[in-house]
């Protein structure tokens, strides 16, 4: 298959399932978050977002790891894969690299991704590869019923840092921005439409696309609520011109800025491995059939 080809197959995959509704792409699983937990307005940006783009149900796919936000795969009619704890973005990779023609979609929350798989974080995003991270942010465990998270504000009181947290927080923006990512957003969930369209941007972007969505807890987080938000968030008046005004923007202060921060076109990651770039088809396509991997087995004997 030429690359132009698989491009237009890919094209093809993001037009095929306009007119579809999100009760067309919603399970029979019922959803077992807290009554107002924004994880059910994620799932539904990201419904919202597969639906606009016109993406076929069979090329798509959804990763996560462990936490409340992680369950989003068992609710959307995709492929899906709950992987361990801080592993969605490995999935995700391994997944995107054998089958670059799958829009690939890992979805984790802040400890997950921050701190348990931080270093799948890190090492992703200087990759480029082209899949979309959606971070459930809400600054606290809550699976595992409230501890401090990598995001949590200094003087956080939580089960495991009852004398309140020293550290600085992870900035999720400004490492991304640092560390190479291609498409670099924040989103809140209680602003559905600016949510939706940043996701759907983040799917369509050829490369790493991060969206960190910030959400209350309302069950553990006590500190970072509604009105805490509702107080702080606004809108990006425009794209930053560069990264240095995107660091800055990036700020989280008296105000926190929501929108595009960065956005850059470049070759991905698996698109240019030997395994692609030698017969141009993905590898999931490649004849097996005639391979003996006895050579490789008696090493091992
Ligand atoms: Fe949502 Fe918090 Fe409840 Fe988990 S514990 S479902 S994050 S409100």
């Amino acid at each position: 298959m030429s690359n132009e080809t698989s491009q237009n197959n890919n094209q093809n995959n993001m037009n095929e399932n306009k007119g579809k509704t999100i009760a067309d792409i919603t399970t029979t699983e019922a959803p077992t978050w807290c009554p107002g937990c924004g994880d059910f307005s994620i799932a539904a940006a990201i419904k919202k977002a597969i639906i606009e783009l016109g993406l076929k149900e069979e090329d798509t796919f959804i990763s996560s790891g462990i936490g409340c936000g992680s369950k989003t795969p068992r609710y959307i009619k995709t492929y899906g894969f709950e992987g361990l704890h801080g592993r969605s973005i490995p999935v995700a990779s391994a997944v995107k690299i054998v089958n670059p023609d799958l829009n690939v979609i890992a979805i984790a929350g802040d400890g997950d991704t921050y701190g348990i798989g931080g270093n799948h974080f890190i090492h992703s995003m200087r990759r480029n590869l082209d899949i979309t991270l959606i971070v459930q942010n809400n600054a606290i465990y809550g699976l595992t019923k409230g501890q401090t998270s990598p995001t949590s504000q200094q003087g956080f009181v939580s089960n495991s840092t009852p004398s309140g947290v020293l550290e600085v927080p992870v900035n999720p923006i400004q490492l991304a921005l640092i560390m190479g990512a291609t498409y670099v957003a924040r989103a809140y969930s209680y602003d559905m439409q600016n949510m939706t369209d940043l996701i759907a941007g983040a799917i369509k972007h050829k490369g790493f696309s991060l969206v960190d969505v910030m959400l209350p807890c309302l069950t553990f987080n006590k500190f970072n609520t509604k009105e805490w938000y509702d107080q702080r968030v606004q809108k990006l008046p425009s794209l930053p011109s560069d990264k240095f005004e995107a660091i800055k923007a990036a700020e989280i202060g008296e105000k926190i800025n929501t929108g595009l921060f960065y956005k850059q076109d470049l070759p991905t990651y698996e698109k240019n491995t030997p395994a692609y770039l030698n017969t141009q088809m993905p590898q999931v396509k490649h004849n097996i059939s005639n391979i003996d991997i006895s050579p490789l087995l008696n090493r091992f004997r």
